[in-house]
């Protein structure tokens, strides 16, 4: 899989909610095979250019392919992983029933689990250190927990491009470093991860690229120039008022 010439790319992609504009007229361009941190003010869009990468959103304008390909013919490539305030955490389902809904769009309609989906689910499990939680209730996992299996489910799809939202909130130190070991791992893999991401320190730290958005695209690039203080100005300059200072 020629995963790190695969390049997103986005042409004038705007979405609107009803009146509400929450992306407006981003062109970039997205390569394949790093760390992109997606960054901005609350309400710049970060959610809803994850949304529209995977393919689930309508554009109100604009277009965003990788290669030939619509976003939403990119299964099993693409995973998202949810904010955590997104997910019901007391539904009763065990870690390894979410790890294994990563293969359901691969079985088909009447599909069973064979053999080999089972060993994908148990490889997925054991790359994310699982194993001995796979029997538990998902309420019963630690934040860092809860990530692992996210992330395990979107390995037993088969996924190379992560689109996550917002993955370390809420983490505490030692798990922050665990995931940031993970992805580092990931990179020399060649897999993407593309995150969005509010604490600044940590993009610059860790990212490679990065996009600041304040609904429109702001600047793209290495994260160093794209985070200078002219831009982050820029972004950050109309919530100021509310904020107090930058974060
Ligand atoms: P971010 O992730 O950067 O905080 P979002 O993409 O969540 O930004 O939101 C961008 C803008 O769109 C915000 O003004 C937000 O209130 C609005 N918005 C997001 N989702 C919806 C929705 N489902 N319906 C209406 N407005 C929405």
């Amino acid at each position: 899989m020629a995963a790190h010439h695969d390049i997103f790319r986005l042409q004038d992609v705007t979405v609107r909610y009803g009146r509400r504009l929450a992306l407006d007229g981003v062109s970039t361009q997205i390569p394949c095979g790093g760390l992109v941190a997606l960054v901005g003010p609350n309400g710049a869009g970060k959610s809803t250019l994850l949304r529209s990468l995977l393919g689930w959103l309508p554009l109100t304008r604009g277009e965003i392919r990788l290669g030939d390909l619509h976003p939403r013919h990119l299964h099993p490539r693409l995973a998202y992983l949810p904010q955590r305030a997104e997910v019901e955490w007391d539904f009763p389902i065990t870690v390894r029933e979410v790890v294994a809904q990563g293969r359901w769009p691969s079985l088909g309609f009447f599909g069973r689990f064979s053999a080999e989906e089972k060993r994908r689910v148990d490889r997925a499990l054991e790359e994310l250190d699982l194993i001995p939680l796979a029997q538990e209730q998902i309420r019963r996992l630690s934040g860092g927990q809860q990530q692992r299996m996210f992330l395990a489910r979107a390995i037993a799809q088969g996924a190379d491009i992560f689109l996550l939202d917002e993955p370390f909130n809420g983490l505490d130190l030692a798990a922050t470093a665990e995931l940031l070991h993970l992805l580092q791992q990931w990179l020399a893999q060649g897999r993407t991860v593309i995150a969005a991401i509010h604490d600044l320190s940590l993009a610059r730290a860790h990212f490679s690229q990065a996009l600041l958005l304040d609904t429109r695209l702001i600047a793209a690039g290495p994260t160093a120039e794209v985070l200078s203080e002219a831009n982050l100005d820029t972004a950050f300059r109309r919530h100021m008022p509310v904020l107090g200072a930058r974060p």
